[in-house]
């Protein structure tokens, strides 16, 4: 079974280009453009990593990760926020707001599979990969 990332960004352009970086790759991509459906679909999908861009109409990234998190049935379920918020003190926010890491915004489309794949790897689900 392929596993499913959730992905919660605005912005068509990047939506297009992790979607297809990871699609490549074997994985299904649930897009959610706001972080009201994000929560919705998270909630019913049972993703296996969850990629959350911080700067959103509405509600922010920090705020979705939060409420992510006080849904106990996601609470093992990595958490990655991919911004462009590169401020001093952004990485530690967002940690903070309950995610597991963060991915700069321009992404290097050649390291963001290795990179996401790291944080599948630690899940503690697991997803049968070695
Ligand atoms: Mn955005």
């Amino acid at each position: 079974m392929k596993q499913r990332i959730l992905y919660i960004e605005d912005n068509e352009q990047n939506l297009y280009l992790i979607t297809f970086i990871m699609e490549t790759a074997g994985y299904q991509v649930v897009q959610a453009r706001s972080g009201e459906e994000g929560i919705a679909l998270a909630g019913g999908q049972a993703p296996d990593l969850i990629l959350l861009d911080i700067q959103l109409p509405g509600m922010d990234g920090y705020e979705i990760a939060r409420r992510l998190r006080e849904n106990q049935a996601l609470a093992k379920v990595p958490i990655v926020a991919v911004t462009s918020y590169a401020m001093v003190g952004d990485r530690e926010k967002a940690l903070g707001a309950g995610c597991d890491g963060y991915i700069e915004k321009p992404i290097n489309p050649d390291t963001f599979l290795a990179q996401v794949e790291c944080f599948l790897g630690a899940a503690p689900s697991g997803g049968g990969q070695a």
